[in-house]
């Protein structure tokens, strides 16, 4: 029988490839390797599709990360508030430029920001609220604007995952001051290559931004008012991006569909607790993230790893491939567990680390290869249980 990827970017060039390869030729014969139409094109339909004024193209999602927080003069000794159940760039932005993450630990039910918690962790030195919509659910948005609101704080989206995610009828990174966006190969929208893109209404930010990215320099020239990086966008990936910016909205409905399906699956199988899109949002399914419950009391901890990791290595041997986003929270990482003026603990990030496993997931994905992983999945569960 033949192995199930966590997720398979072939199935998809088999679909779109001759409109790839037209809009690449196309590319190649112009002449224009960087910027130009091709970027300035798909930075405009890509601020259409997410409602905003503005959309500037850079080289990852980590850059749109490392731009917004200096375009809002984010600087050493200033606070930005955010969660430890995220991939590292999330925070690791921030230290680059010298300013201190604040973690603040997760709901249980969406992984996201605990908004309850954040209001708590409020100082006279938080300058900004960065929040993630993991896995491609919305945090509650205008829970989190109000309170952005009442502290005069900026929010910049991380919506690295959850492009065409919404939260109350409005796509994320259209509704905090700052979206971000990566282009990562396996993201909802993904490049053939790095990408990345930063989204907002307010022109001052977006003129900011691109000066940014270009080696602090306004329009070409060799004029530089600040410090500046190189994170253009390439015209390739632009054009790709343009062609595959037509399937999303498709693409995200069949990630839809895939996670019902799992749901239908997996409902009454005991040890499990399945993800659940927030009322209020539309989530866009990057992952299909589940936690898995010990009910097997008397087993204890092996050298193989937790309950979690067992199960894990079980689907492995039966053909199924799985992933765990994230087995350490941010707080506990090296780089981050000694440096921590008040080390705190997060209780929540941390057992929902040791508990959540991702089941394959991809738009393409076929019932009968669902099937294959739910039934590995029972059977695994069955046979710890006994
Ligand atoms: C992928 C990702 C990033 C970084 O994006 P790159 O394009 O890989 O730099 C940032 N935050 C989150 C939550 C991500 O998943």
């Amino acid at each position: 029988m033949s192995k199930i990827p966590p997720f398979d970017l072939s199935e998809q060039y088999k679909i779109i490839g001759d409109e790839v390869n037209a809009a690449v030729l196309a590319v190649l014969a112009s002449g224009h390797y960087i910027g130009g139409a091709a970027v300035e094109t798909f930075e405009q339909q890509f601020a259409h599709y997410i409602g905003t004024s503005e959309s500037i193209a850079c080289n990852s999602g980590t850059d749109a990360l490392y731009l917004a927080l200096r375009a809002l003069d984010i600087k050493p000794g200033d606070e930005v508030i955010t969660t430890p159940f995220t991939f590292i760039a999330t925070a690791e932005v921030v230290s680059a430029i010298g300013a201190t993450p604040v973690f603040v630990d997760i709901e249980a039910h969406t992984f996201n920001l605990d908004l309850d918690r954040v209001q708590a962790a409020i100082t006279e030195r938080t300058r900004a609220i960065l929040p993630v919509h993991l896995f491609g659910q919305p945090v509650d948005m205008t829970r989190l604007m109000a309170i952005a609101q009442a502290h005069n704080l900026a929010v910049i989206e991380d919506c690295a995952q959850a492009v065409g995610a919404e939260w109350a009828g409005q796509k994320v990174g259209g509704i905090g001051h700052i979206g971000c966006f990566s282009f990562y190969p396996t993201k909802n929208l993904g490049a053939c290559g790095d990408g990345g893109a930063v989204t907002t209404n307010d022109p001052t930010i977006a003129a900011t931004i691109r000066m940014l990215r270009d080696h602090g320099r306004r329009a070409g020239g060799y004029y530089h008012e600040a410090i500046g990086v190189n994170s253009r966008l390439d015209a390739l990936q632009a054009a790709i991006l343009q062609v595959k910016l037509r399937y999303l909205d498709i693409w995200n409905d069949q990630r839809r569909a895939v996670a019902d399906r799992y749901q239908q699956m997996l409902q009454h199988v005991p040890g499990l607790v399945l993800p659940q899109e927030p009322a209020g949002g539309k989530g866009v399914w990057n992952q299909y993230t589940l936690r898995l419950l010990n009910t097997a009391p008397h087993q204890t901890p092996s050298n193989d790893g937790n309950h979690r990791d067992q199960v894990r290595q079980q689907l492995q041997a039966e053909g199924v491939s799985s992933m765990v986003y994230y087995p350490l929270p941010l707080h506990l990482q090296p780089i981050y567990k000694d440096q921590m003026q008040a080390p705190k603990s997060h209780p929540i990030a941390e057992q929902i680390a040791n508990e959540v496993l991702s089941l394959p997931m991809f738009p393409e994905m076929l019932p009968e290869q669902q099937e294959r992983v739910a039934y590995a999945l029972k059977d695994c569960l069955s046979d710890r249980a006994a």
